[in-house]
């Protein structure tokens, strides 16, 4: 035997602890970094925040009791009933428009999946059939009355007929100071469709007039609705959906921070963007549904269809 021989192998016993030790260090450093995952979980939530949320917007008209009345713009309030059961075991909660301007504006936070259900003209079946849904549900709906309508069965008849009257101010006040309820403006009294649509400008129409007719047709509403309700709308909800840019600069002027029109898309509401609350879309709730389907199909199809468009799962 060399001497070389002895001093090649004692080389080779030492780099060979020299690997048992390093691979016994990275085993106990292994097994700390699983320890502290296993104990203090990363939450990626919190790590990356999500600075929007997705809000379908549903819009409803009138409420029958009976099946064979319901046509267009008129369910059952048995479907009403379906659609809120529907969202409560479906996980969505309601908010009202004050909760998307307050994730917008005021960084408030929204629940998971949030949902708004609209009631259009104030028809005294929504009173009837849908605050008694709501309280027992628990659940919250925004209701935009032609005020116009709202005077006239206040102070001019005594007409609760369930199929066409509309509600009165103590319904709405009633309504609003029960917190399930947010009344907000659909215009005094431009609710037409004759020489003019909605409140679109009529052929002819200087831009001052028209400016003038829809300013005083937006104050009298919001001046009225404060007065009786105590608190002013915030949101303007277009009637008939008949949007143009010249009425959206003219009450933006007014003060009016919200805008809803009738397109049938999911919302993005985003967090510090004010301009997302200028187009809230809605889905017509047609009578030939079920829950289930509408949701499933309109809604819940919809924002499958927007996430792959964003490139999302
Ligand atoms: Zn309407």
């Amino acid at each position: 035997m060399c001497r070389g021989e002895g001093s090649n192998t004692r080389t080779v016993v030492h780099l060979t602890r020299g690997r048992v030790y390093v691979a016994l260090s990275f085993l106990v450093l292994s097994l700390c970094l699983c320890v502290m995952f296993v104990k203090f979980p990363i939450n990626t939530t919190s790590v990356v925040p999500q600075d929007y949320r997705e809000v379908p917007i549903l819009m409803y008209h009138r409420l029958t009791s009976k099946k064979r009345t319901r046509r267009k713009y008129v369910v059952t309030a048995n479907l009403f009933a379906e659609d809120l059961k529907y969202i409560k075991n479906n996980g969505y909660t309601t908010v009202v428009i004050q909760d998307l301007i307050d994730y917008v504006k005021n960084k408030k936070d929204l629940p998971d999946k949030p949902i708004v259900l609209m009631f259009d003209d104030g028809f005294y079946n929504n009173y009837l059939y849908g605050f008694p849904l709501l309280k027992e549900h628990n659940c919250k709906m925004v209701i935009s009355p032609i005020v116009k309508e709202v005077d006239y069965y206040s102070f001019y008849v005594s007409d609760s007929h369930a199929e066409y009257a509309y509600c009165t101010w103590s319904q709405l006040k009633e309504m609003h100071d029960s917190q399930l309820v947010e009344v907000q403006n659909h215009s005094y009294d431009m609710h037409e469709t004759g020489k003019r649509y909605g409140i679109m400008k009529k052929r002819g129409e200087s831009f001052e007039k028209y400016k003038q007719r829809l300013t005083k047709d937006f104050q009298t509403a919001q001046e009225k609705i404060e007065r009786e309700i105590g608190v002013a709308p915030t949101a303007f909800i277009y009637p008939f959906g008949a949007v143009n840019k010249e009425s959206m600069n003219i009450l933006k002027g007014l003060g009016c921070e919200v805008f809803a029109n009738c397109e049938e898309r999911i919302n993005k509401i985003k967090r510090g963007d004010p301009e997302c609350l200028y187009s809230l879309k809605r889905f017509f709730r047609s009578y030939k549904k079920s829950s289930e389907d509408y949701f499933k199909i309109k809604i819940e199809g919809k924002r499958k269809q927007k996430l792959n468009l964003f490139g999302e799962n």
